[in-house]
């Protein structure tokens, strides 16, 4: 039997016509690089953004070509984030943190065709501009300056811009693309299509997810060059929820000014950004009125319990969740279920510790590579995903195949254990995991308990080459401004929760841990700074 139903298409066009026409009156405020704010409302976005369209199809924009962005969070990338993909052109973000040469290697391995680029980053451009040939470099001015000769002007390109003419798009038509961040190994480029987009923003807008909705005020911390700022812009473009785009100004100080000032109501980025307002907090706890039940949602990398502990003290609700590139990025989230609202407070922090329950259409498998649990009777294994999110392949790189099983799962490539719940945990990436003596340690476990202890304020971790035993992990420690801890304290903080050969042969004090362009803990370098601690 035929169904009767409309086959309409799940694209961004629908989206940003419905942001202009339902709520037109929802403001986006922009913190400008100056610090001053720009404030305008979704009607004006939604204008904008369409003449922009226009002005990229004038240009001589091809449905599937690439136009790459050069961007902090702001007004002018949301445009872009709705206008590309409108167009019939795919939206190529690009990390303003890599070195020059790998994002020059990345824009022409995504064959990029229009960039458009903040002034204030165009001498970003500048030194990677030899080795790539845009056909367009559009400037946004940011600064209100006059744009330098050679680029075209963002804003004479709109108010010039012909009557946007939206193409027939089809719904897996491609509309964006991102690099994973190379934390182990060469990025590789993922192509989202509009309706794996729009299934993302209507799946982590549920409310026991993201839960963005209209009354809400969304600070996106994560940028928008990582992962499209988690899909955040299209969730709240989708509900018509305000946005306070915090621009490049992402210390602690000025993100809480920000959400003070524009009343947020709910915030994305990963654990540094959040333990970094942590510590302005607990040195000033008089001076931010934060909203109340103001959620942080977490992820990128685990989320200490001692994280989400302190935070709730400062009326913020920290909520773990998981993701990578190649999902969109959402692959769970931390909400308690109603069978768990019985648990004690300690019992709560745990589970709130965890990475989450697998969103609708996500499903989410463990793969032990022996078939037998590891460590502590828990079955745990390589996790693996599957659903309308999830990549099936890399722009032009066929040879990584073998990132899918044969039955058709994405390999995620970290290890992790599964609740009697549906909660996931990560035990560890699979490149991180600490092999001793035969056995599994878990480096973020470790990590985690180390956090709690009150005079330390990060740790990594890591593996190190063992003469006996394979591989010992070794503990690196950052201490907090003016506290002290020794090697023997940490080491009876932690004994009564591990079995003793978890514990960590050595203990090594740092000033910071090395970070990737997106605030993750670079352990293959503290690897190979300490590859030669126990053999040499
Ligand atoms: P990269 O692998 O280069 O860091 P991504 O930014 O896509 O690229 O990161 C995805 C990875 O980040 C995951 O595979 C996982 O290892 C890690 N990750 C993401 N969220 C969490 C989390 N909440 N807890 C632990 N690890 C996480």
């Amino acid at each position: 039997m035929q169904n009767t139903m409309m086959n309409f298409p799940l694209t961004l066009t629908h989206l940003l016509k419905r942001a202009g026409q339902l709520f037109g009156g929802s403001e986006i405020v922009s913190r400008l690089p100056d610090k001053s704010l720009h404030r305008y409302t979704y009607r004006d976005f939604q204008r904008r953004a369409s003449a922009l369209a226009g002005a990229l199809q004038q240009l001589g924009i091809k449905k599937g070509e690439r136009v790459a962005t050069l961007m902090w969070n702001h007004y002018a990338h949301l445009e872009t984030y709705f206008a590309a993909p409108c167009a019939g052109s795919v939206l190529h973000t690009l990390n303003l943190r890599l070195h020059p040469d790998d994002i020059a290697f990345i824009v022409n391995h995504a064959q990029d065709r229009f960039l458009i680029v903040d002034d204030v980053l165009l001498p970003l451009y500048e030194k990677f501009k030899a080795q790539t040939k845009f056909e367009h470099v559009i400037a946004v001015p940011l600064t209100k300056q006059p744009v330098a000769a050679g680029y075209d002007d963002y804003e004479k390109l709109l108010a010039n811009a012909p009557a946007f003419d939206p193409p027939p798009l089809n719904e897996n038509d491609a509309c964006g693309m991102c690099y994973t961040s190379g934390t182990t190994g060469k990025p590789k480029g993922v192509v989202y299509s509009h309706r794996s987009t729009v299934l993302h923003a209507l799946a982590t807008s549920t409310v026991d997810y993201m839960g963005i909705g209209n009354r809400d005020t969304l600070c996106p911390v994560v940028p928008m060059f990582h992962v499209n700022a988690w899909g955040l812009p299209y969730s709240a473009a989708m509900m018509g929820a305000k946005i306070a785009f915090p621009g490049p100004h992402l210390d602690a100080v000025n993100l809480l000014d920000l959400m003070v000032a524009e009343n947020v109501t709910v915030s994305a980025g990963v654990p540094t950004i959040w333990m970094g307002v942590l510590q302005a907090v607990e040195k000033e706890p008089a001076r931010w009125k934060l909203a109340p039940g103001l959620r942080m949602v977490c992820g990128g990398a685990a989320a200490p319990e001692a994280l989400i502990r302190a935070m709730d003290r400062y009326g913020m609700r920290v909520i773990h969740g998981w993701g990578m590139t190649e999902l969109s990025p959402l692959g769970a989230l931390n909400f308690i279920k109603r069978e768990l609202t019985d648990l004690t407070r300690d019992e709560e922090y745990a589970v709130r510790a965890k990475q989450g329950v697998a969103p609708p259409f996500v499903e989410l498998r463990t793969m032990a590579e022996s078939g037998e649990a590891p460590w502590d009777g828990v079955a745990m294994g390589e996790l693996q995903v599957r659903g309308p999110w999830v990549a099936a392949g890399y722009h032009e790189l066929p040879s990584e195949s073998d990132q899918w099983t044969a039955d058709g799962w994405f390999r995620t490539g970290d290890i992790a254990i599964m609740d009697e719940h549906g909660y996931m945990k990560i035990a560890d990436r699979i490149k991180d995991l600490v092999k001793s003596g035969g056995e599994w340690i878990s480096s973020v476990d470790l990590e985690n308990a180390l956090m709690a202890h009150p005079a330390v304020a990060e740790a990594a971790v890591i593996a190190v080459p063992h003469p006996r035993w394979d591989e010992r992990p070794v503990a690196v420690v950052v201490l907090k401004p003016g506290a002290n801890a020794t090697p023997d304290a940490l080491r009876d903080h932690l004994e009564p929760k591990f079995a003793k050969f978890w514990l960590p042969d050595d203990y090594k004090f740092v000033d910071a841990i090395p970070k990737t362009s997106t605030g993750k803990m670079l352990k293959a370098t503290l690897r190979s700074q300490y590859a030669k601690l126990f053999i040499s």
